[in-house]
């Protein structure tokens, strides 16, 4: 989603993603379902159902739809929503589908309609209709696909219309990680790295991440690089803290953006409602980012209700600013 990761982050990202299911961290729900999927998929020696991951940016979509290949021993194809705008872009690219492909389209709720329309045909009935030509001298090309699977990623499944959907035969939502889950995930990525990390620093590192393995993997990068600079470059409790404070990240791992929507809402709108546009603009973002970034993990803090008027802090918000809530606000 919006959050744009340098070539350097990307290929730390990358180093340090699990390959298998025994190796994904967390999610036992998912991880178990996903294996029965995969494991009879293997023994029948059919492609498996298509599968759609639902979650909050940076909770290991991608990364599980390279295992599901992984695991498969199948070729990945990667394509997202936004690339997908004309159903002929498309056509494009199911035209060069080989049999048992893993096709990931991220974002797959960002795909045009008539994009939508020729994807679910493709994975009903393996083949589509190619409109050639317009108006009264358009035809329809058939265009056969070979058994392939879809994995898409969408931020919330609600997004998709239905009849795409309903043509996933797996869903599988992934919701933000315990603060357990995620301090193993910073000693892995510690372990595959080579860093020294203390019990203590990685409990903190993990608890101040946002329920997100990608934050979780961005704080120890910040974290290195303090050690290195300012001390011997093991990373003992004092200096997890000191870095994580100077990068801004407070004890419940909000960021700058999570707190200047608060603090906007609080501050500017008297606790709200407000409208997510208005919100949006007031903190120099764009509306998906505050939507589907910032929202859904102060939603789960407890801290931001959505309500049909629009979003509204609550009393807990107020205090964690260290403001009063407004008389009355108080439940
Ligand atoms: P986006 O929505 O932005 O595409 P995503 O949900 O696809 O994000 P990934 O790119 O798969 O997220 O994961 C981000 C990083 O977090 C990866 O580098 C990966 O190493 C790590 N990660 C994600 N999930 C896990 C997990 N369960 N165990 C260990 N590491 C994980």
């Amino acid at each position: 989603v919006a959050e744009a990761a340098s070539p350097q982050e990307s290929a730390f990202e990358q180093a340090l993603r699990p390959r298998t299911l025994d190796e994904l961290v967390g999610q036992e729900r998912v991880r178990e379902q996903l294996a029965l999927v995969l494991d009879a998929a293997v023994a029948r020696e059919r492609t498996p159902d298509h599968v759609l991951l639902s979650g909050p940016p940076g909770l290991g979509k991608t990364t599980i739809a390279m295992i599901i290949a992984n695991q498969l021993a199948a070729p990945l194809r990667l394509t997202s929503g936004p690339a997908i705008q004309h159903a002929g872009d498309l056509a494009a690219i199911l035209s060069g589908v080989n049999e048992g492909d893993v096709l990931f389209i991220d974002e797959i709720h960002r795909m045009s309609r008539p994009a939508e329309e020729l994807l679910y045909m493709a994975m009903e009935d393996f083949r589509v209709d190619v409109i050639v030509g317009k108006g009264p001298g358009a035809t329809a090309i058939p265009l056969q696909i070979p058994p392939f699977t879809v994995v898409g990623a969408t931020t919330r499944a609600g997004l998709l219309p239905g009849p795409l959907r309903d043509r996933f035969g797996f869903t599988a939502q992934l919701d933000y990680y315990e603060p357990s889950d995620l301090d193993r995930i910073v000693r892995r990525s510690a372990d595959l790295l080579d860093l020294q990390v203390s019990a203590e620093a990685s409990a903190e590192i993990g608890s101040r991440s946002r329920g997100t393995p990608r934050i979780a993997n961005r704080l120890l990068r910040r974290v290195r690089d303090y050690a290195e600079v300012r001390a011997d470059g093991t990373v003992d409790h004092a200096i997890a803290k000191a870095a994580l404070d100077l990068y801004e990240v407070d004890d419940l791992g909000l960021d700058r953006l999570d707190r200047a929507v608060l603090d906007v809402l609080c501050r500017n709108f008297g606790g709200g409602p407000v409208g997510i546009a208005t919100l949006a603009v007031a903190v120099s973002e764009e509306r998906e980012t505050v939507e589907e970034l910032a929202e859904p993990f102060l939603v789960r803090l407890g801290f931001l209700a959505r309500t049909p008027r629009g979003r509204i802090a609550t009393p807990a918000a107020w205090r964690h600013l260290g403001l009063t809530p407004p008389a009355g606000a108080d439940a």
